[in-house]
C-alpha cells in the first residue's frame, strides 16, 4: 500500500500490477514511479507491505491497473537553417 503523508490518502495495489508497470524491480524503486494524485508530490509517499488476513478477502479495497498509457513527448532543439 502506498500512503501520501501529506494528503493522508492510502491506495492499495496488487503486487502483480506493480510488476506489470515497473518490471521486476525492488519495491523502493517502484515508489519512484509514483506520485500522489492529490498533491502531485513524490516525497511524501511511503510504501508499506500489507499481507491481507482472511477476513479482508472480498472486502478490502484495492486499486487495480486497467491500462498503461505511453505518452509521446516531443523534444525540440533550436537550430539554424542549413
Ligand atoms: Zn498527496
Amino acid at each position: 500500500m502506498i500512503t501520501c503523508n501529506f494528503c493522508r490518502v492510502t491506495h492499495r495495489y496488487i503486487p502483480d500490477d506493480l510488476v506489470k508497470l515497473c518490471g521486476d524491480i525492488t519495491l523502493d524503486r517502484v515508489l519512484t514511479r509514483f506520485k500522489c494524485e492529490g498533491c502531485g508530490k513524490k516525497h511524501y509517499l511511503r510504501m508499506e507491505l500489507h499481507f491481507p488476513n482472511g477476513s479482508e478477502y472480498g472486502h478490502l479495497k484495492v486499486r487495480r491497473l486497467t491500462e498503461i498509457r505511453t505518452v509521446t513527448i516531443p523534444i525540440w532543439a533550436d537550430d539554424v537553417l542549413h
